[in-house]
């Protein structure tokens, strides 16, 4: 079947996925350009940007992936005073950005639980209400979760990694920390506790197949999800994954495969945020302005300072640019320009998704 029949139809099938995701380059470029048209539709050619702080490398978790895991004895650990937290976002809103992502490792703790409760209330206080708060801290209770939301926060990351459970566990030693029904309960919690929800999965895992990330697709949709940040995995050298390397995709197929997926995403879900991920931008030095053309609408610059951001290493050349001079700020605009968007400055940029499923429960 010809593309033009494919995305022209209501409904894809999975094995209309996976051809999607078997497109050569040339035949992929109408997939984007569709996808780019429904962004435009649905959310305009507009993008929102969110100010990343990764506050702390402490984590109690081993994902066999991740440069940051627990068993990781090469990682100087560190996590940043509330003080230089505050400090951060006052530089965020000084230079424009009207929301921040609070990123971490994972502790569940009740000491964790209420740091991280003053620090949320810390931030509204600073920025009178107005800055858009997301975080990224990983598993929680119910109560957690429900306490940050009361407390500001209005946004959850917190990735499936993948929603196949045979290959979750290829990714995730299967334990009392790693448990797959427990990450899928996570995201029903965070649904349930009033968050816009965000999710994704790493593309191109070792044994990771096309099947696999059409199924991903699916359950994404069958969640419901409001956001996606999701993008190509990449090795670390000091992390059991890194055993797997020699079945790895090609790192430009892996970013073919990334960009490929957020159109997927764009045109199944019209009106939900998509991430720009770091990793594309570490794959491809354009990597940010082609996942903006081919249907990502959020950019997440990184405001970590420098001296803690060098110890935040998941994966390996994770991009060195400064994105706190005012050089980066103007390839922002030059990256969000040349994708034909505008970038939305003053807006928080809630997920569409998340604010039609309010209008439609009314
Ligand atoms: N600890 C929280 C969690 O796991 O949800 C938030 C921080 S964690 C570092 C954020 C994301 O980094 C994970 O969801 C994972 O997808 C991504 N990540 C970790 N290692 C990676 C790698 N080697 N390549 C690409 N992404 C990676
Ligand atoms: Fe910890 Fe998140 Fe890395 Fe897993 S992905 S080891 S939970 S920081």
């Amino acid at each position: 079947m010809s593309i033009k029949n494919i995305l022209n139809k209501d409904n894809f099938s999975k094995d209309d996925i996976v051809n999607l995701l078997k497109l050569n380059e040339n035949d992929s470029n109408e997939l984007y350009d569709f996808a780019y048209q429904t962004k435009k539709k649905y959310v305009g050619n507009f993008t929102y940007l969110r100010a990343l702080i990764e506050y702390s490398n402490i984590c109690s978790k081993n994902c066999l992936y991740c440069g940051i895991r627990y068993g990781n004895k090469n990682v100087t650990r560190y996590t940043m005073s509330d003080e230089e937290i505050l400090e951060s976002v006052s530089y965020a809103m000084d230079n424009q950005y009207s929301s921040i992502v609070i990123q971490g490792g994972e502790i569940e703790s009740k000491k964790h639980t209420e740091h991280i409760n003053d620090l949320i209330k810390k931030i509204m206080d600073l920025s009178e209400g107005k800055i858009g708060i997301t975080l990224s801290l990983g598993e929680q209770s119910y109560d957690t979760y429900r306490l940050w939301r009361q407390s500001g926060a209005k946004r959850y990351l917190l990735r499936i990694e993948s929603s196949n459970e045979e290959l979750f566990y290829k990714i995730h030693n299967k334990n009392e920390n790693h448990n797959f029904q427990k990450r899928v309960e996570c995201l029903k919690m965070l649904k349930d506790s009033d968050y816009q929800v965000g999710t994704g999965i790493m593309i191109g895992l070792p044994e990771q197949t096309l099947d696999h990330l059409a199924d991903d697709v699916f359950f994404m949709i069958d969640l419901d999800i409001d956001m996606i940040g999701m993008g190509p995995y990449i090795e670390h050298i000091d992390t059991p994954l890194f055993e797997k390397r020699e079945m790895l995709l090609p790192l430009n197929e892996r970013f073919n495969l990334s960009l490929k997926l957020i159109s997927i995403m764009r045109i199944f879900m019209k009106d939900i945020n998509i991430a720009a991920s770091t990793a594309m931008q570490t794959i491809d030095s354009e990597g940010k302005e082609k996942a903006l053309k081919a249907g990502a609408n959020i950019l997440m610059p990184n405001i970590t300072p420098l001296q803690y951001k060098e110890n935040y290493k998941l994966y390996e050349n994770k991009p060195k640019f400064d994105e706190l001079s005012n050089e980066f700020m103007e390839n922002i605009k030059k990256w969000v320009s040349n994708a034909g968007d505008i970038i939305k400055f003053d807006k928080h940029g809630d997920s569409i998704h998340y604010k039609n499923k309010q209008f439609k429960v009314k």
